[in-house]
C-alpha cells in the first residue's frame, strides 16, 4: 500500500507564490509516489472569524482552483472539503482533552499569528492546532508537506499521536513534516512571510498588470536612492524571488553582482523579475481556465473526492471508537 500525504490550505484567501514554493510544488511532485489527500479547510476559516460563512465558500472554491492550476491531478489525488467529513469533529473533540490550556499557549506558531494578525484569540482559534492535528491523523498520513511556519502544528500532531498510542496502543500513524524548496518566502513588503492575510503577497491567479504592477511597487533597499548607489542584495525581497523563480541563473548573478556595485536600476532588476514570474504564472492561468470553464467537472471532482477521503477516514474512526471502546455500551 503506498503512503499517504495529507496538506492543505486555510481559505482565508487565493493562493500565492509563497504557497507554491512552501508546499504546493511538493505536493505536486509527491503525488506520484503517495495516495494523497488535498484539504479546503473550511472549518479553519471559522476559526479565524465565524461571520464571513458566504465568503468563505468562494474562498474556497477559488483555493481548490489554484490547487488544481498548480498541477494537482484529480485522476490520482484527492481533494476534499473539510466539513464534508463530519467524523473529524468526533476525532477533534476527543484530541481536546488531551491537550493542556498551557501547550496550546505555548505553540510559537499561534503566538506569532495572534500578534500580527492582531487577533483576540477564540477558544476555536486556540485550538485550531487540534483540529489539524484530526484533518492529519485520521488519514493515517505518513507525510505532510508545508510551511516552515507550520512546523510547530506538526510536532503538536506528533505529540497527539504519540499520547494517544501510548494510552490506547498502535492506533495512529505518526506523521513528518515536509518543507518545500523555500521555507518561507518573504512578503513584498519585505516582511518575514509572504501571506495571505498580510496584503504583501503575488498570487498564483495574478493577471498581468497586476503583476507588473506589484512587482514595480516591491520593497528593495530602502537606503538605495540612485541606481549608481550600492544597494543590498541580502534581505532584499526582489532578489529572494529571483532566487526563488528565475531559472536562468547567470541572469541572476549578473544582477546581482551590478546590484551591489551600483550598476544597475532597481527598475531593471523588477523588469526582469516580472518576466520571470509572468512566464511561471502563464501555464498556472491556463489550467486555472481550464477548470473555470468546467464548473460541472470542477463540482464532480469535489464531490467524489469528498466521498472518497470520507470513506478513508470512517475506516480509521472504527478503530479510534474500538480502541477507546467509547461506544461499547451501545452495541
Ligand atoms: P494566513 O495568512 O491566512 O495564515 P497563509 O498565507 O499563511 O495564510 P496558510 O493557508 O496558513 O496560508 O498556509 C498554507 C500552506 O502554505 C502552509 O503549509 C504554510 O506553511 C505554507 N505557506 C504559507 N505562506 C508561506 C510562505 N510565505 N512561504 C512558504 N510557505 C508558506
Ligand atoms: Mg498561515
Amino acid at each position: 500500500m503506498k503512503k499517504r500525504i495529507l496538506t492543505g490550505d486555510t481559505p482565508s484567501g487565493k493562493l500565492h507564490i509563497g504557497h507554491y514554493v512552501g508546499t504546493l510544488e511538493n505536493r505536486v511532485q509527491l503525488q506520484h509516489e503517495y495516495e494523497t489527500f488535498i484539504l479546503l479547510a473550511n472549518v479553519h476559516a471559522y476559526a479565524q472569524s465565524f461571520k464571513t460563512a458566504e465568503k468563505i465558500n468562494d474562498l474556497v472554491y477559488q483555493v481548490f482552483l489554484d490547487n488544481l492550476a498548480v498541477g494537482i491531478d484529480p485522476e490520482i489525488s484527492t481533494i476534499y472539503l473539510e466539513s464534508g467529513i463530519p467524523e473529524t469533529y468526533e476525532l477533534y473533540s476527543f484530541f481536546l482533552t488531551m491537550v493542556t490550556l498551557a501547550r496550546a499557549q505555548r505553540n510559537p506558531a499561534i503566538k506569532d499569528e495572534i500578534q500580527y494578525k492582531k487577533l483576540d484569540p477564540s477558544m476555536g482559534f486556540l485550538a485550531y492546532p487540534i483540529l489539524q492535528a484530526a484533518d492529519i491523523l485520521q488519514f493515517q498520513t505518513s507525510l505532510v508537506p508545508v510551511g516552515e511556519d507550520q512546523l510547530p502544528m506538526i510536532e503538536q500532531t506528533r505529540e497527539i499521536a504519540r499520547d494517544f498510542n501510548a494510552a490506547y496502543g498502535e492506533t495512529f500513524t505518526v506523521p513528518e513534516a515536509k518543507v518545500g524548496r523555500v521555507a518561507r518566502l518573504v512578503g513584498t513588503d519585505g516582511k518575514m512571510k509572504m501571506s495571505k492575510s498580510g496584503n504583501n503577497s503575488i498570487l498564483l491567479s495574478e493577471d498581468e498588470k497586476t503583476l507588473k504592477q506589484k512587482v514595480m511597487g516591491m520593497y528593495t533597499d530602502p537606503k538605495r536612492i540612485h541606481p549608481t548607489d550600492p544597494g543590498k542584495v541580502e534581505g532584499n525581497p526582489v532578489f529572494a524571488y529571483h532566487d526563488a523563480f528565475n531559472p536562468n541563473k547567470a541572469e541572476v548573478e549578473d544582477l546581482k553582482k551590478r546590484y551591489l556595485a551600483g550598476k544597475v536600476s532597481d527598475v531593471e532588476v523588477k523588469e526582469s523579475l516580472f518576466l520571470t514570474l509572468n512566464e511561471f504564472l502563464a501555464p498556472i492561468r491556463e489550467k486555472r481556465k481550464y477548470y473555470e470553464d468546467r464548473p460541472k467537472l470542477a463540482k464532480e471532482i469535489l464531490v467524489n473526492g469528498t466521498q472518497k477521503a470520507r470513506k478513508v477516514v470512517q475506516e480509521t474512526l472504527e478503530k479510534f471508537r474500538e480502541k477507546v471502546g467509547i461506544n461499547k455500551l451501545i452495541k
